[in-house]
């Protein structure tokens, strides 16, 4: 049985091939009939091509289905560890990596922390977790991974696979893709974090069935992507959605663009963090001083959570304001795009209605009331694995879509 893509060009080269193989991915089970009519494909082909997706070990029949009259159809489900791909999440702190299915199951999970700026020790770490990943079930699914999808900070030229300026780190132009790719002779697709996050969301989360909808990641930055009609927008030079940098407090603190007051310099965790001990430096009183033994240092995220939790007012405060500057961008945003949904994800979601409360009602207060009537605001679903499961995406976005991943101008077979 042939199962591997790459030495089959054959498969790969038929649009109509293609096409089956999407539909049947977006069913559970769905008979030859149904294909036919789902496609316009002639059932002589649509039963060539079941052959052939069975023979390479892509889709699998399943028994019988329910008649409508007639005989009991046949029905076909895919067999989603036919191909595998990898998705790889570089943060400014931390790199991450998944394994995952044609479905978006995880089946291997890599993480290492991050101190490092220089191109070629972030890179080593790349390679090393995707090397790690290879050897998931002793290699078990080596053979079978089609592509390796990267979403990183910072600006990013998705169609050359060029890291073009992430702040964090030391470099430039960086042609991150074609250097992964020289490695492991294997497609490789590079896109922003946050885009890929939200295609995340598109494909395997909560935004599934959405067409219109923006999602905002709110970490140790904030920055979002933005679906218009089904496509991700990605604006004249590649980025669109950094929202981050929208002012919400013209006297708020200098931001590390030059302006003061954006959302960045307000409503990141670090600022979250630095709020909260300017604040209790000041001599406020609060549960979080004894929470880390007067050392304000250890203040983090998850102690302010905690503390909000034991009703601490410092800890309220600061979360609350957070939801109100996060609420003035996202009412900005709703005027200007008219979403169905604006959906949260990041680290900040753990603070739940500590932030959401007030982030709602600043919404309602300043987003016009015609398209704030029609728009959803919700957290995410995917979590810290988010990014690394959208980056995983562009490879199957690729794959499902066309086939041998000819179209595609960044680095691939
Ligand atoms: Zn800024």
């Amino acid at each position: 049985m042939k199962n591997n893509l790459k030495d089959n060009s054959e498969f790969s080269s038929d649009i109509n091939t293609t096409l089956v193989l999407k539909i049947i991915w977006e069913h559970s089970s769905i008979s030859r009939s149904n294909i036919v009519n789902k496609t316009n494909i002639t059932a002589a082909t649509v039963s060539r091509i079941v052959k052939k997706l069975i023979s390479y070990g892509f889709v699998k029949e399943v028994g019988y289905g329910e008649s409508n009259g007639g005989r009991k159809p046949i029905m076909i489900e895919l067999n989603p560890k036919a191909a595998i791909v990898i998705g790889i999440d570089i943060e400014i702190d931390e790199i991450n990596g998944v394994l995952v299915d044609l479905k978006g199951n995880i089946i291997g999970r890599e993480t290492v922390k991050n101190k490092e700026v220089e191109q070629g020790k972030i890179l080593k770490k790349v390679k090393d977790i995707i090397n790690q990943l290879m050897s998931v079930n002793n290699y078990k699914y080596k053979e079978k991974v089609i592509g390796i999808g990267i979403g990183m900070h910072g600006l990013v030229d998705y169609y050359k696979g060029i890291s073009i300026y992430p702040p964090a780190f030391r470099w430039s132009n960086l042609p991150v893709a074609e250097i992964v790719h020289a490695e492991f002779k294997l497609p490789v697709i590079l896109d922003n974090n946050d885009r890929a996050l939200a295609q995340g969301e598109k494909w395997f989360g909560v935004a599934k069935n959405m067409q219109n909808f923006i999602c905002l990641k709110v970490g140790a930055g904030i920055g979002s992507g933005i679906f218009t009609n089904g496509i991700l927008y990605r604006g004249v030079s590649m980025s669109a959605g950094e929202i981050g940098h929208i002012v919400v407090d013209e006297d708020g603190p200098l931001c590390v663009c030059g302006n003061y007051g954006c959302l960045d310099s307000l409503a990141t965790i670090p600022a979250l963090i630095e709020r909260t001990k300017k604040i209790i430096r000041q001599g406020a009183e609060s549960k979080i001083y004894s929470m880390v033994n007067g050392r304000l240092d250890a203040i983090n995220e998850d102690i302010i959570f905690e503390a909000a939790k034991k009703d601490d007012a410092i800890a309220l405060q600061v979360l609350r304001d957070t939801g109100r500057y996060l609420g003035i961008a996202i009412a900005n945003i709703i005027n200007v795009l008219n979403p169905e949904a604006v959906i949260v994800e990041g680290k900040i979601i753990e603070a739940g209605e500590f932030v959401f409360q007030s982030l709602r009602e600043t919404v309602k207060n300043k987003a016009l009331s015609y398209p704030f009537k029609k728009v959803r605001i919700i957290p995410g679903v995917l979590g810290s694995d988010g990014v690394a499961i959208g980056a995983s995406t562009l490879i199957l976005e690729r794959f499902l879509n066309f086939g041998r991943l000819k179209l595609a101008k960044q680095y691939l077979l």
